[in-house]
């Protein structure tokens, strides 16, 4: 994802798909022109990647020129298109082909056909690499299209907003939902993930999901979800993949207003860890990071024995319910730390201490974000 200005993007066509869909054209407006010598002109600022890749790929001799036209105001197609640089070659009897960038609303068509209209060239021919089918509102033929999008904003490739984009050599889409900062607190349990996201989601004011509590708050009203997941928790056992990955995409639906999420007990799986992916790209978004609390499984036994004094939890009264839940852990979930430190995405915070001091080393992994 990048930044320019005050948007956020996201990648969305790749230097290669881009590099595939011009030789397609090139292959297309070559066997068509046959032995016609064409002069390609590429619309400013825009085209410039285009038609230059375009014609080095070109394999007949042809001519290149540029003329220049603005018609956008920041992310909005404006209808105010003024010709800037005009043609200064006689382009009688050519076959002229427009070489475009982008295609949306079709202004720039309409100001393009304008300038033609007293050129007396033999044919005119429109080319463009992007076609936006939901936003053009003219009739004008497209003779030529390379790849056809949603109407949504892209940079990259030549197109910029407002001044910044143009040199990427990929295209990049606007993320249309907000940016936020979704953490996974990890770690076994007992590890202290429920008592530090509490003061995490306020100092950062993110929705803090623990899959743990929404089970529990199932069991005590008694729902059909919390009988199923009642008999795997009593046991100390992971609720199945399906019905946990249901249940979480339901908490974060929720709080579609979110300014980012704490996940606390979640994901546990490969297939929880892929679904939380899936999710997050869904909302345009991503997981920033996995932080992990690291705390020895006898000191974990312990405070969770304790815990057990008060919390109510049948799962935390019974050493060997405890050490199960401590040996799924590491056989089912521990597996995750390569999932996100493949991703560059796991930091482990020593999470042995005071309350006060593990919520700065969590901090200090966040703000560096
Ligand atoms: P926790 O409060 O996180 O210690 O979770 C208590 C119990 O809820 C676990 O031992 C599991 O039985 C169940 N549980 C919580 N989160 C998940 C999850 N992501 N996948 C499967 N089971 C879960």
């Amino acid at each position: 994802m990048i930044k320019l200005h005050d948007l956020y993007f996201k990648p969305f066509i790749s230097e290669q798909d881009i590099q595939d869909a011009v030789s397609r054209m090139v292959n297309t407006i070559a066997n068509d022109l046959a032995d016609k010598v064409p002069v390609f002109i590429g619309i400013l600022n825009g085209s410039f990647m285009f038609v230059s890749d375009f014609v080095k790929k070109y394999p007949k001799p042809c001519e290149v020129t540029f003329i220049k036209l603005a018609s956008y105001e920041g992310v909005k197609s404006s209808e105010d298109i003024q010709r800037l640089i005009g043609l200064t070659q006689d382009l009688t009897g050519r076959t002229v082909v427009i070489l475009e960038d982008i295609i949306d609303s079709g202004n720039t068509l309409n100001e393009v056909h304008r300038i033609f209209k007293n050129e007396n060239v033999k044919q005119l021919l429109i080319a463009t690499l992007f076609y936006k089918p939901e936003a053009y509102k003219k009739d004008f033929k497209l003779h030529y299209v390379g790849i056809e999008i949603p109407n949504k904003f892209i940079v990259g490739y030549g197109l910029d907003y407002d001044g910044l984009g143009r040199d990427l050599p990929e295209i990049y889409q606007q993320k249309t939902t907000q940016h936020m900062t979704n953490i996974v607190l990890f770690g076994p349990p007992g590890a202290g993930k429920g008592t530090q996201a509490n003061f995490l989601k306020e100092k950062y004011n993110l929705v803090h999901i623990s899959t743990g509590d929404v089970f529990r708050f199932n069991i005590k009203n008694e729902t059909a979800l919390g009988m199923l997941a009642k008999s795997f928790m009593d046991k100390g056992e992971l609720v199945p993949d399906q019905v946990t990955i249901d249940m979480l995409n339901a908490e974060v639906e929720k709080n579609a207003d979110a300014k980012g999420f704490i996940f606390d007990g979640f994901p546990r799986t490969n297939a929880q860890a892929e679904a939380l992916d899936k999710l997050m790209d869904s909302k345009d978004s991503q997981i920033n990071a996995m932080i992990a609390l690291e705390v020895d499984d006898e000191i974990l036994v312990e405070r969770l024995l304790e815990r057990g004094k008060s919390s109510g939890r049948a799962d935390d009264a019974d050493e060997s319910i405890i050490r199960n839940r401590i040996t799924e852990y590491y056989k089912k979930t521990a597996i995750l730390k390569d999932y996100y430190a493949e991703q560059n995405k796991y930091f482990g915070v020593d999470g042995v201490g005071s309350i006060e001091d593990i919520t700065e080393r969590l901090s200090d992994v966040i703000d560096k974000l």
